[in-house]
């Protein structure tokens, strides 16, 4: 499948509906064609602005995602809208309804380890128990914390036990641009993995530790606002998002100047 991808400031944006991206993991696994996906928002289109070293890391990825509204506005001020939000978490969920069906075993990385969760089960345990009680063919054959050095020997580890797990189906659930730039640095060591998804705090959400936001804000374009009430000290990242809406429209006018 071709995918149309959109310019929003630099990063390449692909322009699919949620359906129409899980039929390409669905694709890319049939075919064994290795494939990265990467669910950016506002934040981390603006985080490539201020350092344009993420640029070709984020896109690197086969299947780069609008996970926000932030970047749906963006793309519409630009003259070149897309065609919807496709939400990472959603989406992760789709792949994990998929990996049930088709049977592929997945891996989950990322989250809190034991010793930071109440109940002394690590997010990626927990999130495992629950989906797989959720989705009764699913295979989780694997779990890591992301709280462990994602380089050197630790990392080294890290690599060995995915490998070990033969996993086709990865999520890395570090935050971004971490979990985008593991990706890009490790894939390659990673041979058995056709589908890697950085996810930021999905698997927070898939254990039941964060809530999503409630249907209502998600349809006015609030889940960001949201998340702010929920969890104040995203306010610093958060100041990101007017920066981003403003310098958005100047760079519009630029361009238009330009031509
Ligand atoms: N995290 C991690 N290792 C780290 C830093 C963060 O596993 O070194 C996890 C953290 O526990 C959380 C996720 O990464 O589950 C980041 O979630 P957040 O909601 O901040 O990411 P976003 O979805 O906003 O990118």
């Amino acid at each position: 499948m071709e995918l149309q991808k959109v310019d929003v400031r630099g990063v390449q944006v692909c322009n699919v509906t949620l359906q129409e991206a899980v039929d390409y993991i669905q694709e890319n696994m049939k075919k064994a064609v290795p494939t990265a996906v990467y669910t950016p928002n506002a934040e981390i289109v603006q985080l490539c602005i201020d350092d344009p070293s993420y640029y070709p890391i984020i896109n690197s990825a086969e299947l780069v995602v609008p996970d926000g509204v932030g970047v749906i506005k963006a793309a519409k001020i630009l003259g070149t809208p897309l065609k919807e939000k496709v939400a990472g978490v959603v989406l992760g969920e789709r792949v994990l309804q998929l990996a049930a069906q088709e049977g592929y075993p997945v891996f989950l990385f990322g989250g809190k380890d034991a010793s930071r969760c109440e109940g002394g089960q690590s997010i990626a345990d927990q999130c495992k128990k629950i989906m797989e009680e959720k989705y009764p063919n699913l295979r989780i054959v694997g779990t890591k914390d992301g709280y462990c050095k994602k380089d050197g020997p630790e990392n080294d580890r890290t690599i060995e036990a995915i490998n070990a797990s033969g996993a086709s189906i990865l999520f890395v659930c570090l935050g971004a641009p971490l979990q985008e730039k593991w990706i890009h640095d490790n894939r390659a060591r990673l041979p058995s993995v056709q589908v890697f998804l950085g996810l930021g705090g999905s698997l927070d959400v898939y254990s039941g530790n964060t809530r999503r936001a409630p249907k209502i804000f998600i349809r006015l374009g609030l889940e960001w606002f949201y998340r702010l009430c929920r969890e104040p000290w995203r306010i610093g990242r958060m100041m990101k998002l007017p920066k981003f809406y403003f310098g958005t429209h100047t760079y519009k006018r630029k361009l238009k100047k330009q031509k």
